[in-house]
């Protein structure tokens, strides 16, 4: 993978408070492997290829509508290596050509293998499984996290990042704000906006962060995955206001809970805040598409 040469915006959210609001379009660093997706796997994928194996695969795990999922097919298909991904539950064995993620990763050629609730949480016996059918394959942990991926996301800190007070992310596994706490300035502070209940977060962040410069700020609606009415309508609201689209499962909850603290006037006066959009935005297809089912408002999609 190549350290892209798009320079990428950092635009300016007015809020009518003393406080000043940027939102950097990560999101735009690629058209499939969008966001901190694309950081976290630069360094497994580059120092993995750098070995030359023979038989070069990806390996991977996600849900339906995983961000992950679909960035590591893409990238199996501009770099043509073969990927597979494990796929957690085992019904979508034969749906999965009605769900917008799996069908462009298969399009990306990815092969799938479904596999039950149960064993997908047996990461063990996957791993093992996996080892032997494919002696030669890197396996990238679940949302990509571990020291190469926190590695990475220095990329999404430069110059321009540097004059913010606060720095803040969407927090799914960890491995982003993780990046963003070590390689952030000295008097930054960090924001995560947790989308799961995990209570083994801080800790996991910790261990691949030296540094105690980070909050964890509930963002999820009890659920990880769930929208509710009010996600959808903030998202719209959003998009028509700022022209910015965000996505239903991470930068949408960000967004909205960053708004509702800023209104409460939790930061001090002259804040300057940066958010970041970790993209995806290809998941909006698919919430889509069970948001009809249930007979639901939709997010807009042009
Ligand atoms: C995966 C993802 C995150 C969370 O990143 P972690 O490193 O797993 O915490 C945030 N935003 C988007 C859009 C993502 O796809």
């Amino acid at each position: 993978m190549k350290i892209p040469t798009i320079s990428i915006p950092i635009l300016q959210i007015p809020v009518e408070k003393n406080i000043q609001l940027f939102l950097k379009r990560e999101d735009l660093i690629h058209p499939q492997i969008s966001g901190n997706k694309y950081w976290k796997l630069f360094y497994n994928i580059n120092s993995y290829l750098e070995l030359k194996p023979k038989y070069p695969v990806l390996v991977t795990f996600g849900g339906a509508y995983s961000n992950h999922i679909a960035a590591v097919a893409a990238l199996g298909n501009e770099y043509q290596t073969r990927t597979l991904g494990i796929i957690r539950g085992e019904e979508l064995q034969h749906k999965w050509p009605e769900n917008p993620t799996l069908q462009r990763a298969k399009d990306n050629g990815m092969d799938f293998q479904f596999v039950t609730r149960e064993l997908y949480r047996d990461k063990d016996a996957l791993t093992q499984m996996i080892k032997r059918l494919f002696p030669e394959a890197l396996l990238i942990p679940e949302g990509g996290t571990n020291e190469n991926a926190v590695k990475g996301v220095q990329f999404m800190l430069t110059e321009e990042t540097k004059s913010f007070d606060y720095l803040c992310t969407a927090v799914g596994t960890g491995g982003t704000i993780a990046g963003i706490s070590k390689f952030a300035e000295e008097k930054q502070q960090v924001l995560g906006f947790k989308v799961v209940d995990d209570c083994s977060l801080f800790e996991r962040i910790s261990n691949l962060s030296p540094k105690h410069n980070f909050k964890l700020i509930e963002a999820h609606d009890g659920k990880y995955g769930k929208i509710t009415v009010e996600n959808i309508r903030f998202i719209n609201n959003f998009k028509e206001k700022y022209g910015i689209p965000l996505d239903p499962i991470y930068t949408g909850k960000m967004m909205k809970k960053l708004f509702e603290m800023i209104e409460a006037d939790e930061f001090p006066a002259g804040s300057k805040i940066l958010a970041f959009h970790t993209g995806g935005l290809q998941g909006i297809a698919g919430a889509n598409e069970l948001l009809k089912k249930q007979n639901r408002e939709l997010i807009d999609m042009n």
